[in-house]
């Protein structure tokens, strides 16, 4: 069976700099997959081409066995990725209803949209009494939640997270963590999950990359990882 996400020796550069140096990895359908790496790592970057934010110079990036690298990043979003970037990246003077309504920019299904909106006010009830309210208004952790069902709003088989939990106080971050499980588990959503907190990354994911300047530098189940010395001292803060 082949991947739903196959990233085959990607480079992508900022000008002259190299970011990405040759990256490959795949997630499978209903799997989910983190990328560790300290700042600066290209982790973002990797995302970025992945969703069409940022065209790589070489290699290929496959989806369901199609060609995606260096498309628009709408064309790539209505394959069926969902990309949720770093700092929330919500519409601030839009309510909280209006923002999740664009996640389904695009969709027939009117139906089954409505359904889509009563799974992310029971994923995040916060966001349903909140509905009317500017997305401005709320908290970090209310808008990284917004972001999170936004996106999946447009029905995606595979999300792309970018540090969910950056800024977050650890139980918003548990409870974060924990629909990631459950959007994954009940909806059957392939997730890439960038991360700072290996810890909790891992514990979600089945498999897990790190990535050291622009490039994979280990791969192994999160099991593995967990267990590694390197990545104890240098990501779990254990030595
Ligand atoms: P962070 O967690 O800090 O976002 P990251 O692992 O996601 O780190 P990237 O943001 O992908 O890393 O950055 C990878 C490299 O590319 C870094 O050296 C960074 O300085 C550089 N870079 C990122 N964005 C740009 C840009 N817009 N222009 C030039 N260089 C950039």
């Amino acid at each position: 069976m082949s991947a739903l996400l196959d990233v085959r020796n990607v480079e992508t550069f900022y000008g002259p700099i190299m970011a990405i140096a040759g990256v490959s990895l795949a997630v499978n359908a209903g799997q989910i997959v983190t990328v560790l790496g300290a700042n600066g790592a290209g982790k973002s970057t990797l995302l970025k081409t992945i969703s069409g934010a940022i065209d790589c110079r070489k290699g290929q990036v496959l989806f369901e066995d199609k060609e995606i690298q260096n498309r628009d990043p709408d064309v790539v979003a209505a394959r069926g990725i969902g990309h949720v970037p770093e700092g929330r990246d919500v519409f601030p003077f839009m309510t909280v209803e209006e923002n999740l309504l664009i996640g389904a920019y695009g969709r027939g299904d009117r139906d089954a949209v409505k359904r889509d909106f009563e799974t992310v006010y029971q994923y995040f009830p916060d966001l349903k009494t909140k509905k009317h309210d500017r997305a401005g208004f709320l908290s970090g952790g209310q808008q990284q939640m917004l972001a999170i069902g936004r996106a999946f709003m447009g029905r995606p088989r595979l999300m792309l997270l970018d540090e969910p939990s950056l800024g977050l106080a650890p139980l918003l971050t548990q409870t974060i963590f924990q629909i990631i499980r459950r959007i994954n588990g009940e909806q059957g959503v392939a997730v890439l999950l960038v991360e700072q907190n290996a810890h909790a990354a891992l514990e979600v994911a089945e498999h897990g990359f790190i990535m050291e300047v622009g490039r994979i530098v280990m791969d192994a189940p999160s099991p593995e990882l967990m267990a590694s010395d390197d990545v104890k001292e240098f990501y779990l803060g254990q030595s």
